[in-house]
């Protein structure tokens, strides 16, 4: 081949856009480009004497060696170029090139500029970026998905680390997805999370990531956030709109929302360690009843061990028939006298002694025993009332997933038929999440049941996701007042009054019977039979009683019930058995904590601390608590804390802030998430330590003291 034939055919390849070849001068400045590429680049101008700085950049994580170092520092550096992807400002639009070039070099070794060839790879590039897009983002709703979770999840925790910054987790769980999917069809279930994908974003913006990581499961990446007050708030603010109507093709569903939520570096450093902690705190949340959240603890661990026990223990008691079913009363306002019994489950557990049903039932509801336990307790409490005198009443409690099983009104039909009671003796209580998810199922079930001539009553009113509009259009006929809004309505500045009134006076208004729950005090009774409550239940006239019981006293005949019970109501205080450890200067001490509350605690174990005396309360867990010493007596303390503790999501109080493992490690200590129980002190080296000013008396033994 002749050169005028290799230029004829480097001519072509030029021409054909295979492939095209630059120069520079030892500037960097053009020399030569293609033709075609140049007409590309700057369609009608020369563009000869332009730096190629200017027309083409790297493009960073793209590869090609030295990819994420910018243009003028390998052309400075006389790098050579290997397959380098490039960023190309072409007339309006760009394209990506793939560039290589080598320093040019004169015979004496000078520099005198670049030399090399550039290639089209636009569509490449951009099919590429797609398809990662798609590998990435969840197509349903453009969130975020698993994979690309995890790998910002690493690539923050790995960051921060060396940064010692914090960052958060929340991992959230729709509660009864499932049921829309199910009664609503997929396309809704698919709508409605898409839905559920735009209320997150309006709630949690940049820089915090949200992603869908499985079916109706989320997440929440926050990061520089170790704030557990604004998390429980955000945390809070997300179940809220969540939990908010949705409407769907025309037909309306409600749906909750659980959240666990887990911080680096207190709970976890490594990815998979955070990730366990904020399901763990998810479990737990779901576990306490729908619609909360829950900060991750390490005692967390152990609780969700035991929730997966007392599952297998449930299968096997219910199996053994070690279930019973006791009745607490319900009294009429007017005469003092049973009207009927409510039929609570009662579990004698061989190795634990009694487990409450609120611990259970959700159990029993999440692996799918509540549909047997539902029926076994149907038909032993038809059968039971069926042996009470005259028209008394019984009440069983229906689950909300038992409710939405479209076998309940045959089950109920069927437990009516054996037992022989008759249907206007026997109430279904059921509570106000019956009416999340699919609103017209459930209308359908109250329709049917009505029809089997059952009473059916609202329970725990107030407490859940209480939307009025329901009230009017369900056939309830009657609305129990939850014993939240009892307990405690007669303490000063107490809202509960005005609530008990509203309930009472919309009850009447629609027709509908009330009955006050869990009235325990003298006080409590007269005030809820003054607010007008037509019915009255309640430790005062008793705790739930065995079937012997209650047909020993039917028999009898008098079916009056006294009231017994304090005169007032005593505001709870939490009272507890807790060690702590208690700084002071540089000693450490024991001590025991008897009651605590959001400003302050009651500690003993330190003799005679003046009053004043500013101390560190050590809660475990990294929570230490600065607190001021306001009472004293011998050995106890009331110690009132410089900031007040928040809410841990379930009934408990944390520090708003952890000593950070960051600085335990500075301190000397291995880098590692916060270990539970207290914090050992780090040794300050070279300061003589200062002897302890108070001396440490065991109060173990005299517990009883403390009341
Ligand atoms: P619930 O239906 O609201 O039942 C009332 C609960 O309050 C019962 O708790 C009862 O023992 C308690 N209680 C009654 N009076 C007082 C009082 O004066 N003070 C206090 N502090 N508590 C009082 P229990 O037996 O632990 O049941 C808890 C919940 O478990 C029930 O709440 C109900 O929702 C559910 N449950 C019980 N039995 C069944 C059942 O057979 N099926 C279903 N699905 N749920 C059940
Ligand atoms: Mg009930
Ligand atoms: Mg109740």
């Amino acid at each position: 081949m002749d050169s005028a034939q290799r230029l004829a055919m480097l001519d072509a390849v030029e021409e054909a856009g295979i492939g095209w070849f630059w120069a520079t001068d030892a500037s960097h400045r053009l020399t030569y480009l293609s033709p075609s590429a140049a007409r590309l680049l700057a369609p009608g101008r020369t563009i000869a004497g332009e730096p190629l700085t200017g027309l083409v950049e790297t493009v960073p994580g793209e590869g090609g060696e030295g990819s994420d170092r910018p243009l003028p520092f390998l052309l400075g550096a006389r790098n050579p170029l290997c397959d380098l992807t490039v960023r190309v400002q072409a007339g309006d639009g760009e394209m990506f090139w793939l560039l290589t070039g080598i320093p040019h070099l004169g015979a004496s070794g000078d520099f005198l500029g670049y030399r090399g060839g550039a290639r089209d790879i636009t569509e490449a590039y951009r099919r590429r970026s797609d398809s990662s897009r798609l590998a990435e983002f969840d197509h349903l709703t453009g969130l975020a998905n698993r994979r690309r979770m995890t790998s910002r999840l690493t690539a923050v925790l790995a960051g921060f680390r060396v940064a010692k910054r914090s960052c958060a987790l929340l991992m959230m769980d729709l509660d009864r997805f499932k049921q829309v999917n199910d009664t609503l069809g997929h396309p809704a279930g698919d709508d409605l999370l898409r839905q559920v994908a735009q209320r997150l974003q309006r709630i949690a913006g940049a820089p915090a990531e949200i992603g869908r990581i499985g079916g109706d499961e989320f997440e929440i990446l926050i990061p520089d956030m170790d704030d557990r007050g604004k998390l429980g708030d955000i945390a809070q603010r997300t179940i809220q709109m969540i939990s908010q109507p949705y409407s769907i093709d025309g037909a309306r569903a409600i749906i909750g929302a659980s959240v666990g939520i887990a911080v680096a570096p207190y709970d976890g450093l490594e990815p998979d360690e955070l990730v366990k902690a904020a399901d763990l705190a998810l479990y737990a949340a779901k576990g306490g009843g729908r619609g909360q959240y829950r900060f991750y603890s390490n005692d967390l661990k152990d609780s969700a061990q035991e929730r997966r026990e007392i599952e297998e223990d449930l299968r096997d008691a219910l199996a053994r028939g070690e279930l019973e079913i006791r009745y607490q009363p319900v009294i009429r306002a007017a005469d003092s006298k049973v009207g009927l019994f409510e039929a609570l489950v009662h579990w004698e557990h061989p190795e634990r002694g009694s487990i409450n049903p609120a611990t259970f039932i959700p159990i029993a509801e999440e692996s799918n025993l509540v549909g047997a336990l539902g029926e076994w307790a149907l038909r032993q409490a038809c059968a039971d009332a069926a042996q009470w005198p005259g028209d008394i009443k019984v009440a069983v409690n229906v689950s909300a997933q038992q409710f939405l099983q479209e076998s309940l009104a045959d089950t109920v039909k069927a437990a009516l038929a054996a037992s022989g009671l008759p249907p206007r003796r026997l109430e279904l209580e059921i509570t106000e999440s019956v009416f999340m998810g699919d609103i017209d199922a459930a209308d359908l079930m109250f329709k049917r049941l009505k029809k089997l001539g059952v009473a059916l009553s609202l329970d725990d009113f107030g407490t859940g996701y209480s939307s009025l509009g329901y009230l009017r259009k369900a056939p309830f006929d009657k609305i129990k007042i939850d014993q939240a809004f009892v307990c405690g309505c007669t303490e000063k500045d107490s809202t509960n009054p005005a609530i008990i009134t509203a309930i009472i006076s919309l009850a009447s208004a629609l027709n509908m019977e009330t009955t006050a729950e869990g009235v325990e005090a003298m006080d409590e009774l007269a005030l809820v039979r003054k607010l007008g409550a037509t019915n009255l239940q309640g430790f005062i006239y008793s705790r739930p009683a065995s079937q012997a019981d209650v047909l020993a006293k039917l028999e009898s005949g008098d079916l009056e019930y006294q009231a017994i019970g304090p005169d007032r109501h005593r505001p709870e205080r939490r009272t507890l058995f807790r060690k702590v450890g208690v700084i002071h200067e540089d000693s450490r001490y024991e001590a025991v904590l008897r009651n605590l509350s959001r400003t302050g605690a009651l500690i003993e174990g330190l003799l005679d601390v003046p009053v004043g005396t500013e101390l560190v309360i050590d809660l475990g867990e990294g929570q230490l608590a600065v607190a001021t010493v306001r009472r004293s007596q011998d050995a106890s303390q009331g110690v009132e804390f410089e900031t007040p503790l928040i809410s841990d999501g379930a009934d408990g109080l944390c520090t708003r802030h952890r000593i950070s493992p960051y600085s335990l490690a500075a301190a000397g200590m291995p880098l590692r998430a916060l270990p539970p129980g207290h914090y050992a002190m780090p040794v300050i080296q070279g300061a003589p330590p200062s002897r302890p000013r108070f001396m440490q008396v065991d109060v173990s033994a005299s517990s009883s003291r403390a009341a």
